[in-house]
């Protein structure tokens, strides 16, 4: 007998963090390779968060913090959710911990028994399913299409929920696809809900302050108030102001659901760094005006990206309005043959080429549930973005279409 529970032989490893270590290590190995496989601004973290997080250290706030974070934290959140998505929360009905991530595991932790469902709309985050199944639940994707944007569809919602669901997971704007769900599309969604008083909601915002164009961010309990009461509503300040290793996310829910999810992360890691903790209260309550920044460069980068990666043949995308991903299909290049010999039979096998060929880490589109596509993060500088696209091309350029 093994020493590995029979649950964790059936999870997956992040492909996400896969990719980016194989880069990391090919890197420390002396070749150059451009890093696009990790959705983490390039940003530093802002001076004055940082400042907030070094007078912390030295005002002796280094001891251990309530489990649900320290109060003055999960005000702020109730200010922020207040202020930005019009949702009112008492301090008891917010919990802080290690990122968004832990958050979305504490709560599956928290509210999975085995066999219960979760049903989520795919492309999805690689973390998705492999949590559900950590957490003893059954993981049930829903496929969307690219023709409808990569949105959920309501009569497909309908028929994926049974009596097993426990949650709906919505990401709204989507990792993989930057998919931004619209007013009317969360309306229609929580139509169906309606239908399903028990099941519960988990609503990913950690992109909020990410969208682009005419693209408005809205979420789901502001927009069906009658759907809040079993909503959880989860975000973080990793994205939105380039604080991705602080490891700070929170939530607003339920009482009874935040204080389960407080007994798992007290009997696990306790919290999240009190020092982390303090700098987030100062990017809540702080200076916003570099969100705005942030945000206008990506979109920037997210015109040159797109426009780049359409030129290659055999790779297409749409210009997706929010988030920081491209995800291109590759569809086409699938079986061509590399000037090794080898066969690219999948889109993983594609991806390795790329990091191969022409040193640019990409995650496949299998370790988000749908194959034939690659994500590429466009946080990363102009030139690092340029140079990484004509490395693509030029690699590209040297495949051998299996019909030729
Ligand atoms: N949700 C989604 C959709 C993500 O892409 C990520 C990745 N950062 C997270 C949650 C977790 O973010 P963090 O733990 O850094 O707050
Ligand atoms: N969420 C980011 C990504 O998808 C960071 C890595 C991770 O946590 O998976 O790339």
């Amino acid at each position: 007998m093994g020493i590995l529970s029979a649950k964790l032989s059936a999870v997956k490893p992040s492909q996400t963090k896969a990719m980016t270590a194989m880069a990391a290590s090919l890197k420390a190995q002396g070749r150059a390779i451009i890093t696009l496989s990790q959705g983490e601004p390039d940003f530093d973290t802002p001076e004055n968060i940082s400042r907030a997080a070094v007078g912390a250290i030295h005002a002796g706030h280094t001891k251990y913090t309530a489990v649900a974070g320290i109060t003055s934290l999960r005000e702020a959140v109730v200010r922020k959710f207040q202020r930005e998505n019009n949702l009112t929360f008492s301090v008891d009905q917010i919990t802080v911990g290690c990122g968004a991530k832990q958050l979305l595991y504490n709560a599956l932790v928290a509210t999975l028994d085995e066999g219960d469902e979760v049903v989520f709309p795919t492309p999805c985050w690689v973390s998705y399913p492999e949590m559900v199944k950590l957490a003893g639940g059954t993981p049930v994707a829903i496929e969307t299409r690219r023709d409808k944007g990569f949105i959920l569809q309501p009569e497909d919602l309908r028929a994926a929920i049974t009596p097993k669901t426990k949650w709906l997971m919505l990401n709204s704007p989507s990792n993989p696809t930057g998919a931004v769900y619209s007013r009317k599309d969360l309306e229609a969604l929580a139509e169906v809900l309606r239908e399903f008083p028990d099941v519960w909601v988990l609503s990913d915002d950690i992109y909020e302050h990410l969208v682009y164009g005419e693209a408005e961010f809205c979420t789901i309990a502001e927009v069906a108030p009658d759907i809040a009461a079993r909503t959880l509503t989860i975000n973080g300040v990793s994205k939105s102001y380039a604080m991705t290793g602080w490891r700070v996310g929170y939530a607003g829910g339920a009482v009874e659901l935040i204080k389960a999810m407080n007994t798992v992360q007290g009997q696990s890691t306790s919290h999240t760094s009190s020092i982390s903790q303090y700098a987030a209260v100062e990017a809540l309550n702080g200076d916003q005006s570099f969100i705005r920044e942030f945000r206008d460069a990506f979109e920037a980068r997210r015109n040159l990206v797109v426009h780049l990666l359409n030129e290659i043949p055999g790779l297409e995308c749409e210009r997706p309005d929010g988030a920081f991903y491209v995800f291109a299909g590759c569809h086409a290049l699938i079986g061509s043959v590399t000037p090794s010999g080898k066969v690219l039979e999948t889109d993983m096998d594609f991806a390795l080429y790329l990091m191969e060929e022409a040193g640019v880490a990409v995650v496949p589109g299998s370790g988000f549930l749908a194959d034939g596509y690659i994500r590429i993060s466009y946080a990363s500088s102009e030139d690092e973005l340029k140079g990484a696209c004509i490395a693509i091309a030029r690699a590209v350029a040297k495949l051998v279409h299996k019909a030729a």
